[in-house]
């Protein structure tokens, strides 16, 4: 019998094929380094192999929960070795892992549950609090995770027997299906779910090892939480190469200070917030800067001042800017040789740009309304339009947001920057209706409507205004009814009821709101007074 010609044999094949998945990561540093150290919480490590064996009890109780293809687990925890195992445990079964930020609101988490469908709810204690009358009011069984480390109580997982081997990837039928769910807050009232891919996050996770330099020595220390976009695909990335998780319950200054020297930490990420904090805080005084630490800083602007102060303490910043449909970062800004010669402030400068692509981030753009590229002189404005296979899939039942989202072909980022000779990008502007605080998205439009339901308030306008500490916080500008007495400490006290604490209003400022001849409200002209160096972020003390 005559061979088949050639052509129909050469293509994809069982072979040559198989679908990306990070969950393949893990699979392999149980195979590669079953003794080295995986993660490390309070006062006690685990190895890969015991890190295996947490993977495989959490996947035994999901199964024994019914959750399979498709199905949604709403994980609502601090960063600690059960919140790792999720990122695998859940995928592996054909879930979708859709991680909380521990901060929301109960109506914001219901809202969230409802419409995900979530089929369980997994929780640390802080966040079955924050989540049991949500999960409870939708029906969503919960899960609580021990108290700590060594207690039975609760879904105890951590002292699960080790395994030699584990074979997660061979579940992952399909590249495109959803690894993970995350709710980011957009212009809209209401969170959107953005649906990631596992070949993205696949990918996503090895331009994070390229551009944060992880390998088998790396010792990461989470100060970054797992909650924002997966933790920026970290929870993966420095798996990948048999990196240690340092587990970190909270941000507090000393404690992160003393785990860098302690556990000898040679990466961190964070937003610019936390760099903040440490800089400020007396326990800096215990830092060693001859012990290098790598710190990958985005999600909002850092300035050059913070840059160059945390080189003095021997912390190499890297910058990263992304978002969440982009996985989380999406550019990098490292330095060539010459630049590094430079004198510290104009090489802080150069940092404080938001760089170029990641090596699996396939197009960066800055691009006119016409869609045209716009020229590289560092002047011309335009928006960052990104394209390539570490973008979402789309918005969860929201065909209409996920159109205009990526009209034209590419998704619009809604971030108005500057291209440089040298095809550095910097942001400028945001063109959205977004608030930044501490790394946290905040909607204004969700801030405004809960104004507009206050009886006295004839009209409500909020955005953001510059703050020393958390970059951005929102602030307030409202008519009264007449004859209403309303003050801002009665605002106040209405907003913290109703809104979780970091949306609050900072500033509450009772005066006619300008707007255009059609009635629409000049937001522009808000932000420029709130930019004005005389303008403080925080209501006067009267
Ligand atoms: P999120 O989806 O919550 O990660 O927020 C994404 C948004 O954060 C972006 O669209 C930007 O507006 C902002 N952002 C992220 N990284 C940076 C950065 N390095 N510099 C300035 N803004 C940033």
């Amino acid at each position: 019998m005559a061979e088949a010609p050639l052509a129909t044999t050469l293509g994809r094949h069982r072979a040559n094929f198989r679908p990306l998945t990070p969950l393949d990561f893990l699979d392999r540093a149980v195979e590669a380094f079953p003794d080295q150290r995986a993660a490390i919480w309070h006062e006690r490590q685990w190895t890969y192999a015991q890190f295996a064996g947490i993977v495989q009890a959490m996947i035994d109780t999901l199964r024994a929960h019914a959750i399979g293809a498709g199905d949604v687990v709403a994980v609502m925890s601090g960063n600690r070795p059960e919140m790792l195992a999720a990122h695998y445990a859940i995928p592996a079964v054909g879930g979708i892992l859709n991680a909380l930020n521990t901060r929301l609101d109960a109506d914001t988490i219901a809202y969230i549950l409802a419409h995900s469908e979530a089929k369980l709810v997994l929780a640390d204690p802080a966040g079955a609090a924050m989540m049991g009358e949500a999960a409870a009011r939708a029906g969503v069984p919960i899960l609580v995770f021990p108290g700590a480390p060594g207690s039975a109580q609760g879904l105890a997982l951590l002292d699960a027997p080790p395994l030699t081997a584990l074979s997660l990837a061979e579940g992952i039928e399909d590249e495109l299906q959803p690894i993970a769910l995350n709710y980011t807050s957009g212009t809209t009232d209401r969170p959107k779910g953005v649906l990631l891919s596992h070949r993205g996050a696949y990918l996503n996770a090895l331009g994070n090892v390229v551009a944060l330099g992880f390998d088998a020595q790396s010792v990461y220390l989470w100060t970054l939480p797992m909650f924002h976009v997966n933790g920026w695909g970290h929870p993966w990335a420095v798996s990948a190469v048999g990196g240690v998780h340092v587990c970190l319950d909270k941000v507090v200054p000393q404690e992160i200070f003393r785990l860098i020297a302690a556990q000898g930490v040679t990466h961190m990420a964070c937003a610019p917030v936390v760099l903040y904090m440490l800089l400020q805080d007396p326990a800096r005084s215990a830092r060693d800067p001859s012990r290098p630490v790598r710190v990958a800083s985005g999600g909002a602007a850092p300035t050059s001042a913070l840059i160059r102060e945390m080189g003095a303490l021997g912390f190499e910043f890297i910058h990263l800017y992304g978002l969440t449909e982009s996985f989380g970062p999406a550019t990098i800004q490292a330095l060539t040789p010459e630049q590094m010669r430079e004198p510290p402030e104009a090489r802080a400068r150069l940092l404080s740009r938001q760089g170029i692509r990641h090596i699996t981030a396939n197009t960066v753009r800055v691009v006119d309304e016409s869609g045209a590229s716009v020229p590289a002189d560092g002047q011309t404005l335009g928006e960052i339009v990104l394209r390539g296979n570490t973008i979402m899939s789309g918005y969860l039942k929201a065909e209409e947001a996920s159109a205009a989202a990526f009209a034209g072909g590419v998704l619009h980022t809604g971030d108005l920057a500057v291209l440089h000779p040298d095809h550095r990008i910097e942001i400028r502007d945001r063109a959205k209706d977004l608030i930044i605080s501490g790394g946290e998205n905040i909607s204004s439009l969700e801030i405004e409507n809960l104004l507009h339901a206050h009886p006295d308030v004839s009209m409500a306008a909020v955005v953001a205004a510059p703050d020393e500490k958390w970059g951005e916080v929102p602030c307030a500008f409202i008519e009264l009814r007449s004859g209403s007495t309303l003050d801002a400490q009665a605002m106040r006290a209405f907003c913290r009821e109703r809104l979780a604490h970091f949306k609050v209003p900072r500033r509450f400022i009772f005066q006619p709101i300008p707007k255009t001849a059609t009635g629409k409200i000049q937001k522009f002209a808000l932000r420029e007074a709130v930019r004005d160096p005389g303008f403080s972020s925080q209501e006067p003390q009267s």
